[in-house]
């Protein structure tokens, strides 16, 4: 049995600017500040690192980001909830849902998340686009802030579901930057990388992938990347 596990943003769709002004609010009022909020390259971080990072940056102490982290996080899944209808440029990139489909009809394969978003966020992202049932499972941003330790957490959750005992090479990770990347090879996993978020083909590349997409608009191709 293959275990497959996909990143959202960046890799299945994308969602716009909503999630940064929810992060903004959520900032300014437990923190007092939004820091570098504007200009914070998101891109492969889990939720809790994004606020470590920023509020570090905006030179709130360690000890305090910590205290309040969680709050934080709470705050920010409110506001998307509320900011997500206000904003366009939400978009489901091209051949997601058929590849899904088509991953979701194969026997001996079992489909998840690896996602840095906490679970409410990962919800909401993916239920306007109705992609919450190809998922059986998934390792969210609320599990552990560090995207590596999140693909342990991952093949246990994935041995917890099905009795069946995963490790690395029965697994493919597929996402849409170096960290994602770099994910997989901490499980020893087949790592597919898609250029369709916001880094770079040529910077994807140069983290040396087994697979790198333009996109799964060809499904076909897709399929054959993600199974050696
Ligand atoms: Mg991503």
């Amino acid at each position: 049995m293959r275990l497959v596990l996909f990143d959202i943003d960046g890799t299945l769709l994308r969602e716009g600017i909503a999630p940064k002004i929810a992060f903004a609010r959520a900032l300014r009022e437990t923190y007092a500040t939004a820091g570098p909020v504007g200009t914070f390259r998101f891109a492969g971080m889990t939720d809790p690192e994004c606020v470590t990072e920023i509020m570090r940056e905006a030179g709130v102490a360690d000890d305090l980001i910590l205290q309040r982290r969680e709050e934080c996080l709470r705050r920010y899944v409110a506001y998307l909830e509320e900011e997500m209808p206000n904003h366009d440029g939400a978009h489901l990139y091209p051949g997601v849902r058929e590849l899904l489909e088509r991953l979701n009809k194969l026997d001996d394969v079992l489909v998840g998340l690896l996602t840095g978003n906490v679970l409410r966020g990962a919800q909401m992202k993916l239920r306007r686009w109705n992609l919450e049932p190809y998922f059986r499972f998934g390792a969210f941003g609320d599990d552990h802030e560090n995207r590596a330790v999140l693909a342990s957490i991952a093949l246990q959750k994935a041995h917890a579901l099905s009795g069946r005992e995963f490790i690395g090479s029965d697994t493919t990770v597929i996402g849409d930057t170096p960290k994602d990347i770099a994910c997989a090879r901490a499980i020893g996993a087949r790592a597919v990388a898609v250029a369709t978020g916001l880094v770079s083909r040529a910077e994807l590349a140069a983290a040396v992938p087994d697979v790198l997409l333009d996109s799964f608009e060809n499904h076909e191709a897709a399929l054959r990347a993600i199974f050696p």
